[in-house]
């Protein structure tokens, strides 16, 4: 029975009720004064159920879906303006004791090579990340209670975090582990990351225990409900995420926004962030190989709908997209992309922007250029690449920052930030042709700021910034 108070799995993703709202949006794909109705609510601004949303995802209409693209990339504008948070991935290690059908990582490959960094290895990885500009990063790492238990994790963030190379910094981390305990969620809690990001890879229950046949990731119940166990171990922001092309996109897309009003109901904040990766080619995963792929319309269209949906929510694209998908993809709803990424197990350390190693990475990187290249890339799209952390620093998490975010308030800081940290990429990092087309975009864009207070010292900063001081932050 369907109930997004409960804190059971089958309640609060209740198979009858995506059933029956696949059903609803099906039957009403063409109703054109439901659907009319529905863009109305959303114009407000304050985001759609999942069965709302459902039928503007099947809107077979030619008209209403053009006003959908529209309002999702106003909608984008409007709560995000032209910012486009940077962050990277850190593989920590790919040993792993599950078994997922679709990731090279799983058990029974055995001819992967595995790997996991020792702390001095890290420690080379960051170095090489801080030198490209990064300031925020994702972890990832396998389940493996032996090589890599919940202690060699937070070991290697405060390693992450204690290097100071240069002018180089990491301000904050993400971890993406696998589902666990209350008290492990505390300790990272304690451990000052930032985002506790997990894939539900997919919703339906019986293709998700086919898809993990074996390991503790097998249990739907437990995975599923791992966000409510971190928000319980005091962790504010949570990013979910399914793996398209796994199952029926439609089913997913409801799934994850009943998994969105879940959060909402019993915890008072939703998701931090929404990810849509795509399965990819990997070592010995072929992607034809599942049914269910979307093409590039479709991940349009989700994109667009997540948008409307959840207009809080900022939304992640990773470097498993190509340049012209992610392109689009920026327009409709995302916030954050990776760029320069590497997806192996110690990819960063002893390699040139060319060299790229194969042995360990989880899943082939379309967008191969260097993070200088997707700055470059983005300012002269008209986007501002950001390089904050300064929300989770300033406690601005949960409830607050959501509170700040629907009452418009955070731009007055988003704003600011993003062009105090590009400009600290432009002194330290960027390449001369980047510094040059960065420097007219920060000049361009310090008359966006608002308040006049506020830009008054912006321009403060940004000097004290050429005359080499770092993290200034509203
Ligand atoms: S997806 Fe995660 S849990 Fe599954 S095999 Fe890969 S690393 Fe292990
Ligand atoms: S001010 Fe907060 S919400 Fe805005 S970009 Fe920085 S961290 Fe993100």
């Amino acid at each position: 029975m369907y109930n997004p108070n409960s804190l059971k799995a089958e309640e609060f993703i209740d198979d009858a009720e995506i059933l029956e709202t696949l059903d609803y949006a099906q039957k009403n794909k063409d109703n054109a004064e439901l659907i009319d109705s529905i863009i109305e609510k959303a114009e407000k601004r304050k985001g759609l159920s999942h069965r709302e949303a459902a039928v503007l995802l099947d809107c077979t209409l030619a008209d209403r879906n053009e006003r959908i693209f529209e309002l999702a990339r106003q909608i984008k504008k409007d709560f995000y303006g032209n910012r486009i948070v940077m962050f990277a991935p850190l593989y920590l290690s790919n040993y792993c004791v599950n078994s997922c059908v679709y990731c090279p990582y799983h058990c029974q490959n055995k001819h992967i090579a595995r790997k996991k960094l020792t702390q001095e290895e890290i420690r080379q990885e960051v170095i090489a990340l801080q030198d490209m500009g990064h300031k925020r990063l994702a972890l990832e790492t396998g389940e493996d209670p032996v090589n890599n238990p919940i202690e060699y994790v937070l070991e290697s963030i405060k390693t992450i975090y204690d290097i100071k190379h240069k002018n180089g910094a990491i301000r904050r981390v993400n971890v993406n582990i696998a589902a666990t305990t209350v008290e492990n969620y505390c300790k990272l809690k304690d451990a000052g990351i930032g985002t506790y990001i997990l894939f539900q890879e997919t919703y339906h229950k019986e293709s998700y225990e086919k898809l993990h046949p074996a390991g503790p990731k097998h249990n739907y119940a437990y995975h599923t409900e791992a966000m409510d166990r971190a928000m319980e171990g005091g962790i504010d922001d949570v990013g979910l995420g399914v793996l398209f092309g796994l199952e029926l996109y439609r089913y997913e897309f409801a799934g994850l926004l009943m998994h969105a009003e879940h959060l909402e109901a019993v915890h008072g904040v939703g998701p931090h962030t929404i990810s849509v990766p795509r399965v990819k080619k990997a070592d010995d995963i072929d992607p034809t190989a599942f049914d269910n792929g979307i093409d590039d319309d479709t991940f349009a269209k989700i994109i667009a709908c997540i948008r409307i949906a959840v207009p809080y929510t900022g939304m992640i694209i990773s470097t498993r997209e190509s340049e012209a998908c992610r392109e689009k993809a920026l327009s409709l709803g995302i916030s954050q992309i990776s760029g320069g990424s590497r997806t192996s197990v110690g990819g960063y350390a002893g390699y040139s922007p060319e060299e790229r190693p194969h042995d360990t990475e989880q899943f082939d990187v379309s967008d191969q250029r260097s993070l200088d290249e997707v700055v470059n890339w983005l300012m002269k799209l008209g986007y501002i690449p950001s390089f904050c952390t300064a929300c989770y620093r300033e406690g601005r998490t949960g409830d607050r920052f959501m509170s700040l975010c629907k009452n418009g308030q955070i731009q007055n800081c988003c704003h600011p930030n993003a062009l105090m940290t590009l400009k600290e990429y432009l002194m330290d990092y960027a390449s001369p042709d980047t510094r040059d087309v960065g420097v007219k975009l920060i000049e361009s864009e310090i008359g966006n700021v608002p308040n006049e207070k506020v830009r008054g010292i912006v321009v403060d900063n940004l000097a004290k910034i050429e005359q080499g001081s770092r993290d200034f932050r509203f």
